[in-house]
């Protein structure tokens, strides 16, 4: 195939080189924005970027069900048209949004009406595969195996000319000049130290300590299993319970289980308390399914302290020419599963400030970024985080509002297990294709003030398996 350019519909800043950092979703996504308003890009990532689906030491998330909301697939479809169906051909599942069996909020939803399409993977494949179209973006070079030591200002400190760099094995480090620098490292960023290391105060952040810990395996399917729904979650009612267990069908005719607890009831990284973790969840499906299944990957734990928000809006001072986006300034408990198409959403916004800023001219750029970057966050974090403060234990502010948002919430929940309506409107508002506002509509008001209608609540999900469907002898050594 041959290397593509990028003509934006919108108009084109014109810039001569912007340098992004970190090839993960947020750098991608951010590179491929870039690649419309700037002669060349230069992404830079730490690890070695495999040509292969191959798991990779700077993205140890990887090992957990990575689900993708319905926007970031409409906007990466944008990006690189074609991308989900060369997904498809790589092993990704279509579903659609009534193929899902849901039990939220104690009790399992009605299934959603038909129309929403959901494609499964391995997050290892999902990057593979928008790295392999990455590749192919002619004024972009990626550069691997090479770290960002620092940002490079001018002797006045008001501007950023470019990064410092050490590529792999080599003690000297060389300068990359560009107009533009993007911060896409992830939560672990060095932005903070960098800017107070430029005399700068420290970042204020926020956090909602929800203290989360996951643990994925995936397990061959079993032949001969009967089920009316393709993938299954069980989340936790909260604040009684605080264990998640998911099973997400991913390339090679496996599952993908998943287990998560809240509040230091983390999913643990063992054989057995695999297992047992997963016989304590509020429904059987997954450890039924677990227990029967041969494993074909270890045990891998991932643990996630808190929410968290990094507010570069409320911050003077920041040089020019140097922005910060993805988990690096905001990092949500991954449950809600936001992460990625906040980072899409976010080179798309980077590309909307670029239109309108005018052409070369970066003054002021990053101040507006990083404000309607964290006007976009607002939202999701309203929704995310306020959904862990149902938990008494976890420490933040819980206004009036706050507490009607969460009756209210809790009411459609409890709709949703009656009503397709509901459960479909509920699926669009999480996969950020519908507002939440729609949630507020007349029609779902009455729904409301109407209360449950039709049959009666969600049934549980059929599960039947094949006589005899023993559970597994061979076991794989854990890694935590
Ligand atoms: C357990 C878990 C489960 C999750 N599940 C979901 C989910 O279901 N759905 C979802 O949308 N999101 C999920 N997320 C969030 C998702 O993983 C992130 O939001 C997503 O990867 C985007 O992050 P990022 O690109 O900003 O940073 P990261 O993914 O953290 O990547 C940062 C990159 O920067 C590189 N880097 C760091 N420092 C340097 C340097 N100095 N120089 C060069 N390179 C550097 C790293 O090697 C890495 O490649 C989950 C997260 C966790 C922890």
């Amino acid at each position: 195939m041959s290397k593509g350019t990028f003509s934006s519909a919108s108009r084109r800043f014109g810039g001569r080189h912007a340098v992004v950092i970190g090839g993960s979703m947020a750098g991608m996504a951010a590179s491929r924005a870039l690649a419309s308003h700037f002669e060349r890009v230069t992404l830079i990532e730490r690890d070695r970027l495999p040509e292969k689906p191959e798991l990779r030491k700077g993205l140890p998330q990887e090992q957990q069900a990575h689900g993708i909301l319905a926007k970031a697939v409409e906007i990466l479809e944008g990006y690189f048209p074609g991308l989900w169906q060369q997904m498809v051909a790589a092993g990704s599942n279509v579903l659609d949004m009534s193929d899902v069996a849901l039990y939220r909020g104690g009790i399992w939803q009605a299934r959603a009406t038909p129309g929403l399409t959901l494609y499964i993977q391995t997050r290892t494949l999902l990057d593979s595969v928008i790295r392999s179209r990455v590749r192919e973006i002619s004024n972009l070079q990626i550069l691997d195996e090479c770290e960002v030591v620092k940002p490079v200002v001018t002797s006045n400190r008001v501007a950023v000319w470019g990064v410092e760099v050490r590529r792999r094995k080599q003690e000297a480090t060389e300068i990359l000049e560009a107009d533009l620098v993007v911060d896409a490292t992830g939560r672990g960023s060095r932005m903070p130290r960098w800017l107070e290391e430029l005399g700068l105060p420290r970042v204020e952040e926020t956090h909602v300590r929800i203290d989360v810990g996951y643990a994925s395996r995936k397990v061959r399917k079993l032949q001969g299993v009967t089920t009316n729904w393709k993938t299954l979650s069980i989340f936790p009612t909260a604040p009684r319970e605080t264990r998640l267990g998911a099973l997400a069908p991913v390339e090679g005719d496996t599952w993908l289980v998943t287990l998560a607890g809240a509040l230091g009831d983390h999913a643990p990284g063992d054989e057995a308390g695999f297992l047992e973790f997963a016989r304590a969840l509020p429904q059987p499906h997954v450890y039924e399914m677990l227990r029967r299944c041969e494993p074909v990957s270890p045990v891998a734990a991932h643990k996630f302290p808190s929410s968290m928000r990094r507010h570069y809006e409320r911050m003077t001072g920041i040089p020019e020419g140097l922005v910060v986006l993805g988990d690096a300034v905001c990092s949500l408990n991954p449950i809600y599963g936001q992460g990625m198409t906040l980072s899409v959403l976010a080179a798309s916004l980077l590309e909307e400030c670029l239109s309108e800023q005018a052409p070369r001219a970066m003054m002021g750029f990053g101040r507006r970024f990083q404000a309607k970057l964290s006007r976009m966050h607002d939202m999701p974090w309203t929704m995310g985080a306020g959904e862990d403060l149902v938990y008494p234990s976890v420490e933040g502010p819980r206004p009036l509002w706050w507490k009607a948002m969460q009756g209210a919430s809790g009411h459609l929940q409890s709709l949703a297990a009656y009503d397709p309506v509901v459960t479909t409107a509920f699926a669009k508002v999480m996969h950020m294709t519908g507002s939440p506002l729609e949630l507020a509509h007349p029609s779902m008001l009455l729904r409301m003030v109407r209360g449950p209608q039709g049959e009666g609540p969600g049934e549980s999900p059929v599960m039947q398996f094949p006589e005899g469907s023993a559970p597994p002898s061979k076991t794989v050594a854990s890694v935590a």
